[in-house]
């Protein structure tokens, strides 16, 4: 199989470093670009990642000698080089938006870990197993955009991605009516570790700028549907949200309480989870968990050291379902935040836009 010529944008970054480790040996993609600001341009990817490298695992042989290129001022350059780039940079929204649609305008497609596009209706913002049939609005998009192959296609926000998944299958069955959802999020999704962010070992922090915000909102549009070329949101489930930083390194939990128009059995619901399989899985794609959902019946699970890299980390860890005094129930999710929530999500959805021939090879 030919394999897609793939660049990263941000590659020197925290969610670029992940797709850096995530390119190692896939089967379908071969990174031929990195890139990041004026700053590392020039330099080595080893070079300019410097101290800042922050995985588990060595920076891959074949990445250590790239030469950085400019990711604002190559877009051209690095347009012709690939098939498709994924987006993961530290700009302002609007410098984001425009970089990415400069990207798209010059037939590169854009799979983006960014926020900025994630309001834009004819932007799909998709989980894989979740909501694919979304990429139909790509054809709309590149109308407007004037493209025959560019066009951009977003993943949500790394908060949500445990508990829209869990609440999904129950959704339209039981007819999900009110949702309250405390997140516990780890301190690399702000791009960091306890080595550069000391004052979060033995702290909590309870404020993450914009998170509520996108925690509430953007579940109503993955649950939305596809109408004349874009997105309309879902006009429910309401949602309520509070967000906290907590000292973990890596995977975010999150402790729902949910009600229905039909109030489910608990029993039922376990084995809805157990059953759910959607396009990766129908697909067979390399990023797929084999089991999207996972119960566990400890009463201590799922705990974010123990479970976060299931399935490679792209697996849903859930726990502690059980009835609550004032939502019908209440239940524990866990996914891991730069992973599933961030670049193994992004990852996923290229191999979707791939499978589904949204990006040809060259
Ligand atoms: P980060 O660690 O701060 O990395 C930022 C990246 O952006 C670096 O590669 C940096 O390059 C590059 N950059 C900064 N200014 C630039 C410019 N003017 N032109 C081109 N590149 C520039 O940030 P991160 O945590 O990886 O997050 C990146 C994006 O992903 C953000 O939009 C964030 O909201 C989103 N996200 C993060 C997570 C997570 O868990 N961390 C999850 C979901 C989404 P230099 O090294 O050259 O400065």
């Amino acid at each position: 199989m030919k394999k897609y010529k793939v660049g990263i944008i941000g590659a020197t970054g925290m969610v670029g470093q992940r797709f850096v480790t995530l390119m190692n040996n896939h089967p379908w993609f071969d990174t031929v670009v990195l890139a990041a600001s004026s700053r590392s341009a020039g330099k080595t990817y080893r070079e300019a990642v410097g101290s800042r490298w922050a995985m588990d695992t060595e920076i891959p042989a074949w990445a250590e000698d790239m030469v950085i290129m400019d990711a604002t001022n190559d877009i051209a350059a690095i347009a012709a080089q690939v098939d498709f780039i994924f987006c993961a940079v530290d700009m302002k929204k609007e410098e984001i938006r425009a970089l990415e649609e400069a990207y798209a305008k010059h037939e590169c497609p854009v799979v983006s870990n960014n926020s900025a596009h994630r309001g834009t209706p004819d932007v799909p913002m998709v989980i894989p197993e979740v909501n694919p049939e979304h990429l139909a609005v790509i054809e709309a998009q590149r109308k407007r955009l004037g493209t025959t192959r560019g066009f951009i296609a977003v993943k949500s926000n790394c908060s949500i991605q445990s508990y829209v998944p869990a609440l999904a299958p129950l959704k339209d069955k039981f007819g999900l009516k009110k949702v309250l959802a405390c997140t516990y999020q780890a301190i690399s999704g702000a791009g960091k570790t306890f080595e550069t962010w000391p004052e979060m070992v033995d702290n909590l922090i309870p404020y993450i700028a914009g998170e509520e915000e996108k925690s509430e909102q953007e579940p109503l549009k993955v649950w939305g549907s596809v109408q004349n070329g874009v997105i309309k949101n879902a006009d429910s489930p309401a949602i309520t949200t509070q967000c906290l930083r907590v000292p973990v390194s890596n995977g975010h939990t999150a402790a729902v309480f949910a009600s229905f128009e039909q109030k489910p059995e608990l029993e039922d619901i376990k084995a809805i989870w157990a059953a759910y399989r959607g396009k990766p899985q129908e697909l067979n794609l390399p990023t797929a968990p084999k089991q999207f959902l996972h119960y566990f019946e400890e009463e201590n699970f799922p705990q974010a050291k123990l479970h976060r890299d299931l399935e490679g980390g792209m697996a849903i860890s859930i726990g502690r379902l059980r009835p609550d005094t004032q939502y019908d129930l209440k239940f524990v999710c866990l996914s891991h935040n730069t992973l599933r929530g961030a670049a193994g999500g992004a990852v996923l959805l290229a191999e979707l836009l791939c499978a589904e021939g949204y990006i040809i090879a060259r």
